[in-house]
C-alpha cells in the first residue's frame, strides 16, 4: 500500500461529486475541485473554483420574503479543456467505452492524475493522462498537462482550451432556490498566439478577478506547428489548436493558468499581472517541479506520521493535506480565516465559524506565524463586534456565529429541509459560545508561541472586549444568588428553544457559562501579567473599569451552572424535562439519524422536545480543559465536582447523542481517551473516516469538514502523546492506543523545533533547531531544561 496517494481505481459517476470534492487543490489562496477538465457544470461535475474569503452578498426572494445571504463565490471555471478526433464529437466519458480508469492524488506532491482509456463508437482507441496542480509556491498559478496517446488511430485533432465565465453558485442543491449570481463578466479576449483572458467581478462586493491562460502544444519537447482560432463570448472565451495526431506518439498539452485579484498585494491591477505571469514563458515542468519542492518542505516541517496496521496514516495525511490547501504560509498577511467546510465546496458558505477551536491547536504547533494570521483575521473585526453588542444592548464585543467578509453577522435565517420542502427558522446564530472559542484560541496560541506582542498588542483587546461582553449578557438572580446566561444556544443545535415555546433560546448552557467564566478569568489572569501603563491604554480602548473586575471576580465564583440529582451537568436549564426519545425506532427506521432534525421536523416534530443531540455540548468541558482546570473552576464556582464525575457524565451524553455532527465523533475519541485507549482508538477510526466515506451521506460533497479532519490530526498530536502547556512548561504524558505502534512529530514551540518519536516504551525527543530561550518539558512528572540541540531517550516504563 502507497500511503502517500489516494487512488480511484473505477469510474462511478455517483460516486464522483464526493471524490471532487476530496481531490481539490489548493494553495491557501484559492483552491478548485478535482473536477473533469472537459465538462463543464452537468450532472455530476461541478468545477468550482474558489478564492479565500472570496465573498458575495446577494438578496433572494423565499416566500414573499426578501434574505440576504453572503456566499464564497464560485469564479470562472479555468480547469476547461477537450479535445476531438477529426469531425466527431467533443470528448465525453459517458459517450465512449471506458477500458480503464484512475485517479490518484499524489499527497507529497500536491499532484491530481488521471489515467484513463479509453474506445470511442469509431472503435478508436485513446490513452489521456492528465497531471494538475495548483501551485504551492507561486499563489497566482496553477497548471495543468495532458498526454494523448492514439493507441490506433492517426489524424487531426482539436484541442479546445477556455476560461469559462458561465458559471454560478449551484454547488450544494438546497441553496439553488436562491440567487445564486454573483459574477459581471467585464472582458474576455486574446493577448498574444497562445494566451486568452477573462475579467469578471462581482456584482455586490466588486472584487475583481483576471485569468489568463496559455495552452501549447509538443511533440517529444518541440513545441507543435499547430493552428488557433480563439473564440470570444461574452462570458467566455476559448482557442481552438487544431494539431496533427500518428499512432503510439504522445502529444503533450500544456495549459499554464494565472489568477489575480483586487485583494492581491503588490499588483497594479489583476489583469496586467495575470497577463505578464503568463507571457513569461513559463517552464511547466520547472513550475511543477518548484510546487513539489515547497509540498516537501510542508510535509518535512509538519511531520505528524503513526505506524498501525492499517490505511490511518493515508487518510491522516489527506487531512493535514487539505489543511495546509485551506490555509497555508501563502495565507499569511491576507485577510483570511479558517473555515468550516475548506474552500472545497459552497457548504455553509465558505462561512468562518467556531471550527477553528479544532484547527488552531495543529497550526499553533506547526504554523504559529500562520495561527497569528488568522487570529488576525478577527482581530480585524473586532470593531464590528463591538458594534454588533451594543445594538443588543451588551459591553465589549459579541463575535457572530457565522463571519465573512467584514465580520457581521453573516448566519442563514432560514434554511431548507430538503427532507420535508419546507424552510424553516435557523436559529443557530445565538450560539453565544463562539465568544469564548475566541479567545480561548487567543490564549492557546500565545501558550504555545509566548508571543507577547501579539498577545499585549491585539489579543488582550479580544480577551477583555469577550470578558466585558460575558459580564453584560450575564444576570445576576436575586434568589439564587447566581448569574445566569438567559437566551442562547449552545453548541448542541438540536436545540434552539423551549418546548412550545415560539422564542428561541435556552437559558444556563452549562458549556456556555462555563466558558464565560473561563474567559473572565483568563481576562483577570491578564491584568496581572501586562504593566500599568499598558492596562491604562487597554482600559481606555476597550472600556473596562474597576468595576467590571470587580463584577469578573463576582462573576467567576457565582455563575450558575445546572445539575441533576446525580451530579450529571445538565445541558441547559430544564433539559432533565425533556421527553426521551425512542432511539430504537427511529435507528430501525432511518438508520444512524445523524439528521435527526430533519427527520423529526418532516414528522410535524423537533428535536427540541427530546433528550436528543446532535454533538458534543456539556462534553465539549472535558475535552477543552484538563480535568484539574475543570475542578477548579467548579470548586472555585461552589459546586461539588469531581474527576470521577467526569465518567458518568460521559456515559450520559453518549447515549442520547446522535453525531449528526462530524465533529462529534472526534470529540468523544478525545474524551474517551482518558479512561479507555482502545475504545477512544476505534471511535478515532470512525472520525477518520468521516470525509473519506461521506458518512453523512452527502455533506462532504459540499464541502470537507476541516474541523473534524484537524480534530483527527490533533488527536495524535494532543491526546494520545498527552501534550498540554500549562504555567510556562510543555506537558507530555504519552499513552498510546494498542493499535498505534509509534507516532512521529515534527513540533514548534516557543521558536524551537521539536523532533518526538514515541512508542509504547521509549519516547525521544530532539531539539533539532531553534533561536530561543531554554523551555522546560515536563514527562511523566519530571520537569527538565531542554535547548537547541538537546536530545534525550526517556523510558516510559
Ligand atoms: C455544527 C457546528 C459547526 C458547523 C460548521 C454544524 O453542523 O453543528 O458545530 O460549527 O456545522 O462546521
Amino acid at each position: 500500500m502507497n500511503d502517500w496517494v489516494i487512488e480511484y481505481t473505477d469510474w462511478d459517476p455517483a460516486k464522483h461529486p464526493l471524490r471532487e470534492a476530496l481531490c481539490t487543490l489548493g494553495n491557501g489562496y484559492f483552491a478548485t475541485r478535482g473536477a473533469m477538465e472537459e465538462k463543464s457544470a452537468t450532472g455530476h461535475n461541478y468545477p468550482g473554483t474558489y478564492l479565500a474569503c472570496g465573498y458575495n452578498r446577494a438578496v433572494s426572494t423565499v416566500k414573499d420574503r426578501k434574505i440576504e445571504n453572503e456566499d464564497l463565490v464560485n469564479w470562472p471555471n479555468w480547469l476547461y479543456l477537450t479535445f476531438r478526433i477529426g469531425a466527431s464529437g467533443w470528448f465525453d466519458l459517458d459517450k465512449v467505452e471506458i477500458l480503464g480508469h484512475v485517479v490518484r492524488l499524489h499527497l507529497k506532491e500536491g499532484i491530481l492524475e488521471r489515467n484513463i482509456r479509453f474506445r470511442d463508437r469509431q472503435k478508436r482507441e485513446t490513452t489521456l493522462i492528465t497531471r494538475r496542480f495548483v501551485s504551492m509556491n507561486d499563489i497566482h498559478l496553477a497548471g495543468i498537462e495532458w498526454t494523448l496517446i492514439p493507441e490506433n488511430w492517426e489524424g487531426e485533432v482539436t484541442v479546445r482550451s477556455a476560461l469559462n465565465g458561465n458559471v454560478k453558485n449551484q454547488g450544494v442543491r438546497r441553496y439553488r432556490e436562491l440567487n445564486s449570481n454573483h459574477l459581471d463578466i467585464i472582458e474576455t479576449g486574446k493577448t498574444d498566439k497562445n494566451s486568452i483572458y477573462l475579467i469578471c467581478q462581482t456584482k455586490q462586493s466588486k472584487i475583481m478577478m483576471a485569468q489568463a491562460a496559455t495552452t501549447k502544444v509538443f511533440h517529444d519537447n518541440h513545441q507543435m506547428r499547430d493552428q488557433r482560432e480563439t473564440k470570444t463570448e461574452a462570458r467566455s472565451v476559448r482557442q481552438d489548436i487544431t494539431i496533427k495526431c500518428t499512432k503510439h506518439r504522445p502529444v503533450r498539452i500544456e495549459k499554464l493558468v494565472s489568477i489575480y485579484t483586487s485583494k492581491d498585494f503588490a499588483i497594479s491591477d489583476p489583469y496586467n499581472d495575470a497577463m505578464r505571469k503568463v507571457s513569461l514563458n513559463i517552464n511547466f515542468t520547472k513550475a511543477l517541479n518548484q510546487h513539489k519542492r515547497i509540498w516537501e518542505q510542508i510535509w518535512s516541517r509538519s511531520k505528524i506520521e503513526i505506524d498501525t496496521d492499517n490505511d490511518e496514516l493515508l487518510i491522516l495525511r489527506l487531512h493535514i493535506f487539505h489543511l495546509h490547501q485551506t490555509v497555508s504560509h501563502n495565507s499569511i498577511g491576507y485577510d483570511i480565516g479558517v473555515p468550516s467546510r475548506g474552500w472545497h465546496g459552497e457548504a455553509y458558505r465558505g462561512h468562518i465559524f467556531w471550527d477553528e477551536l479544532y484547527i488552531f491547536p495543529y497550526i499553533n504547533l506547526h504554523m504559529p506565524e500562520l495561527a497569528r494570521s488568522l487570529l488576525m483575521y478577527r482581530y480585524r473585526r473586532l470593531p464590528r463586534a463591538r458594534l454588533m453588542a451594543e445594538e443588543s444592548g451588551y459591553k465589549g464585543a459579541m463575535f457572530p456565529w457565522q463571519s465573512g467578509s467584514n465580520g457581521r453577522e453573516e448566519s442563514q435565517v432560514i434554511h431548507l429541509n430538503p427532507a420535508s420542502g419546507r424552510w424553516i427558522p435557523d436559529n443557530t446564530l445565538l450560539q453565544r459560545h463562539i465568544n469564548a472559542a475566541i479567545p480561548f484560541n487567543v490564549w492557546q496560541y500565545y501558550q504555545s508561541t509566548k508571543d507577547m506582542e501579539f498577545l499585549a498588542g491585539y489579543g488582550a483587546e479580544i480577551i477583555l472586549n469577550t470578558a466585558l461582553f460575558w459580564s453584560s449578557i450575564a444576570i445576576y438572580n436575586q434568589e439564587r444568588d447566581r448569574y445566569e446566561i438567559r437566551g442562547v444556544v449552545g453548541p448542541d443545535e438540536y436545540h434552539t428553544r423551549y418546548p412550545g415555546s415560539d422564542k428561541p433560546g435556552l437559558n444556563n448552557n452549562a458549556y456556555t457559562n462555563f466558558m464565560a467564566v473561563w474567559v473572565m478569568q483568563c481576562a483577570l489572569n491578564l491584568v496581572k501579567i501586562f504593566d500599568k501603563k499598558r492596562i491604562e491604554e487597554l482600559a481606555q480602548k476597550v472600556g473596562f473599569t474597576e468595576k467590571d473586575f470587580e463584577l469578573w471576580k463576582d462573576l467567576i465564583t457565582k455563575m450558575y451552572i445546572p445539575f441533576d440529582d446525580d451530579g450529571i451537568i445538565m445541558q441547559f436549564e430544564g433539559f432533565g424535562e425533556l421527553k426521551p426519545l425512542d432511539w430504537g425506532k427511529y435507528h430501525k427506521e432511518h438508520g444512524d439519524v445523524m439528521r435527526l432534525d430533519r427527520i423529526l421536523e418532516q414528522e410535524n416534530d423537533s428535536p427540541n422536545n427530546y433528550k436528543a443531540c446532535k454533538q458534543a455540548d456539556v462534553l465539549m468541558l472535558f475535552y477543552l480543559l484538563s480535568s484539574d482546570r475543570l475542578v477548579k473552576i467548579f470548586q472555585q464556582l461552589g459546586y461539588d465536582f469531581e474527576a470521577h464525575n467526569i465518567p458518568k457524565n460521559i456515559k450520559y451524553y453518549r447515549e442520547i447523542t446522535s453525531h449528526g455532527s462530524t465533529l462529534s465523533q472526534m470529540i468523544f475519541s478525545w474524551i474517551i481517551a482518558r479512561s479507555d485507549r482502545e475504545g477512544s482508538w476505534s471511535i478515532f477510526k470512525k472520525a477518520l473516516m468521516s470525509d473519506f466515506n461521506d458518512v453523512q451521506g452527502g455533506t462532504t460533497p459540499e464541502g470537507i469538514h476541516l474541523g473534524a479532519m484537524a480534530g483527527t490530526v490533533d488527536l495524535i498530536q494532543r491526546c494520545y502523546t498527552g501534550l498540554e502547556i500549562r504555567d510556562d512548561v510543555l506537558f507530555l504524558n504519552p499513552r498510546l492506543p494498542r493499535e498505534l505502534n509509534e507516532v512521529n512529530l515534527h513540533i514548534r514551540y516557543r521558536s524551537h523545533w521539536i523532533k518526538l518519536k514515541i512508542n509504547h516504551r521509549k519516547l525521544w525527543i530532539e531539539f533539532d533547531r531553534g533561536w530561543a530561550e531554554p523551555v522546560e518539558i515536563n514527562i511523566k512528572g519530571h520537569t527538565r531544561r531542554f535547548e537547541t540541540d538537546d536530545i534525550a531517550e526517556i523510558d516510559l516504563g
